[in-house]
């Protein structure tokens, strides 16, 4: 079976067609204008392609959960064209088909439990840290959903006395997108964080940063593997200072078998960044179950 994939991103827009293995046959991609303009591009795209059903993981805020009556609609978004849009409807209208989404980051959960390194777990908790920071929350087998998704990139964090630097969350002055982002990178070190790759401070305070995040996470959430992703995150030197500082932000206070593996435990995303267009493939076929059951 066809499915049709959108990944919906404020530069780009990356359409494909997969199949249930998760196997992207093909994919192309648009730049992200207005919805006027793009929208009717990306229909053009999936309407001759035989798809069964589409899935979309768009950049948020937008509204993922089925029952609301603005479902679909992307919120209060920088990106003020598409501020209001509904771009669930958009291709419904058009397609006829049954669609499936959630936001970007949630779709990249989904592919990392559906096709990568979380198969098969039921609880499972992705972080991207890139130009923001998101969280997609797998929870007993379902991607959560409670008002709208969660936006735990703007979890609170303790700033560090050591930081010279200021948060670039315009919501949050010590969130921990504002403080650990790669556009806080750049702000606090006068560098691109990629040309920061041999100054050991800076990764000592962004693990510290996320670190701190992550224990909390697992203490409200308890998932059974952690996925680290995001553009920030091909500083691999990251994942053991990272594990390091749970270790001591937990202080041995909780203790599993898993917590004794950390390396198996908190690991980098496992698709070579099409975990988000595989999530949606996914989102397309539980679309296409729910409606063919
Ligand atoms: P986005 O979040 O926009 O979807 P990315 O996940 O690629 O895209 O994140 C972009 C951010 O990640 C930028 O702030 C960039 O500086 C940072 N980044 C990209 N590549 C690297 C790298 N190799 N090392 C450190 N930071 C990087
Ligand atoms: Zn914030």
């Amino acid at each position: 079976m066809r499915f049709g994939a959108l990944e919906a991103g404020g530069t780009k827009m990356v359409c494909a067609i997969g199949n249930e293995k998760g196997e992207i046959l093909e994919q192309q991609s648009f730049p992200t204008r207005t919805p006027e303009e793009t929208i009717p591009e990306l229909i053009e795209y999936f309407k001759d392609k035989d798809i069964a059903a589409l899935g979309i993981g768009a950049f948020g805020p937008v509204d993922v959960v089925k029952e609301s009556p603005t479902y679909g609609t992307i919120l209060q978004t920088p990106k003020l064209a598409w501020r209001g849009f509904n771009i669930e409807k958009a291709f419904a209208d058009a397609l006829h088909l049954p669609i499936g989404m959630d936001t970007d980051v949630g779709g990249s959960c989904l592919g990392e439990v559906t096709y990568g390194a979380a198969k098969g777990l039921r609880n499972v908790l992705y972080l991207t840290v890139g130009t923001g920071v998101g969280a997609g929350i797998y929870c007993n087998g379902q991607m959560v959903h409670g008002m709208l998704h969660p936006e735990a990139g703007h979890i609170l964090v303790g700033l560090r006395q050591d930081d010279p630097g200021a948060s670039v969350c315009p919501s949050h002055a010590r969130c921990l997108e504002g403080l650990a982002s790669g556009p806080s990178i750049e702000k606090r070190w006068g560098k691109k964080a990629a040309q920061l790759a041999d100054d050991n401070r800076v990764w000592e305070l962004e693990a510290s940063y996320l670190a701190e995040a992550i224990a909390n996470f697992i203490l409200i959430l308890s998932p059974e593997r952690i996925i680290l992703g995001g553009g920030v995150m091909h500083q691999e030197q990251l994942f053991p200072l990272i594990r390091r500082d749970v270790l001591e932000f937990l202080n041995d206070y909780y203790d599993t078998p898993a917590l004794h593996d950390l390396d198996s435990y908190i690991v980098p995303a496992s698709l070579g960044g099409d975990q988000g267009i595989m999530g949606a493939v996914r989102l397309a076929e539980l679309a296409y179950l729910a409606e063919n059951r």
